[in-house]
């Protein structure tokens, strides 16, 4: 998502003839375009800002602005531009430049937002707080932006923090599925619990969605994924996997997972061990639990100390590298 919005923003300072500045130094408006998701992204966002703002001291006239979900969560002082997710593409405004329709570009990837926000509160994270509560961005807007794509992108991906909080998702991937043009049609990310099986079918009918999914499992072990708040448990997991692979014998499916939530003791890393085993995901994004205050995680008993979090995370790198 944070990608998209980038790649619009530089559009649309270059439309207006702008260039993209070699090194800081020379550049006359520094974006930061923020996440705010894990604690590590947070510290080194501020320090790259607090360089930004020492330039600034020799050169007044340089804009620093700071977008993103790091806005939405703290104030930043010293800088002249500062807006959250929602509002993040007003940076072109109030850059003093007009916002205008820009034709689709020729081969590239496109990325399409058809959800906001999400409702979903997962204990660790911050999303819901960043981003908002869930907003379902209007079918016609969803459609139009897709036709102005669909002749010349060859990769389509619909976005949202999960696609499939969308009213009637199955029947959105069928439409576009159904529409002409060389493409093929992508949607990060899905949350296990609302993965529908209509879904599953949709992409195994029609040839023009990729066979890829991203689904975050994020841990092995029902006692965990309670504490997660994810809604779903082990047994629900593998049979979304079953489904998916019975439909589609060849699909690539991917994953997050967190190691060292509080609570988790080795007995419940070695259930997570087992099922990574099990499963064998064409690849996983493997993270250390991170405190993010504010989250209903975050104030937990029984913290896991960070060493054991990382020590967990790097066995499971190295296991999920032997599989692959
Ligand atoms: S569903 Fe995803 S974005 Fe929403 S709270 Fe859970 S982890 Fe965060």
């Amino acid at each position: 998502m944070n990608v998209n919005t980038a790649h619009k923003i530089t559009q649309q300072l270059l439309a207006a003839g702008h260039t993209l500045a070699e090194t800081d130094e020379d550049a006359d408006v520094i974006i930061f375009n923020t996440c705010c998701v894990r604690n590590t992204a947070e510290q080194k966002i501020l320090s790259h800002i607090a360089l930004a703002k020492q330039l600034k001291q020799h050169k007044p006239d340089l804009k620093i602005a700071v977008i993103g979900c790091l806005s939405a969560k703290r104030k930043i002082n010293g800088v002249d531009i500062l807006l959250g997710t929602d509002n993040a593409m007003d940076v072109v405004e109030k850059l003093g430049v007009a916002v205008r329709q820009l034709p689709a570009e020729q081969g590239t990837t496109a990325y399409i937002d058809i959800t906001y926000g999400c409702e979903n509160y997962c204990t660790y994270c911050i999303v819901p707080f960043v981003r908002g509560k869930l907003r379902i961005r209007p079918r016609a807007e969803i459609l139009t932006e897709f036709d102005q794509v669909k002749d010349t992108a060859k990769d389509i991906y619909l976005l949202g923090q999960n696609v499939n909080a969308y009213p009637d998702f199955p029947k959105l991937l069928e439409e576009l599925a159904q529409k002409d043009g060389d493409f093929t049609l992508h949607f990060l990310s899905a949350h296990p619990k609302d993965f529908a099986l209509e879904t599953i079918k949709v992409m195994a009918k029609y040839p023009k969605i990729a066979h890829d999914v991203h689904l975050p499992m994020q841990c092995g072990c029902d006692k965990i994924l309670k504490l997660m708040n994810r809604k779903y448990t082990v047994a629900d997991y593998l049979e979304k996997i079953r489904l998916l692979r019975e439909y589609m014998p060849d699909i690539h499916i991917t994953t997050d997972i967190i190691c060292g939530f509080p609570g988790e003791t080795d007995e419940d890393f070695a259930e997570t061990v087992r099922i990574v085993q099990q499963i064998k995901f064409s690849a996983a994004y493997i993270f250390p639990y991170s405190n993010r205050s504010g989250t209903a995680a975050d104030k937990m008993p029984n913290q896991v100390p960070f060493r054991v979090r990382k020590a967990r995370a790097t066995k499971l790198v190295e296991l999920m590298r032997e599989l692959a």
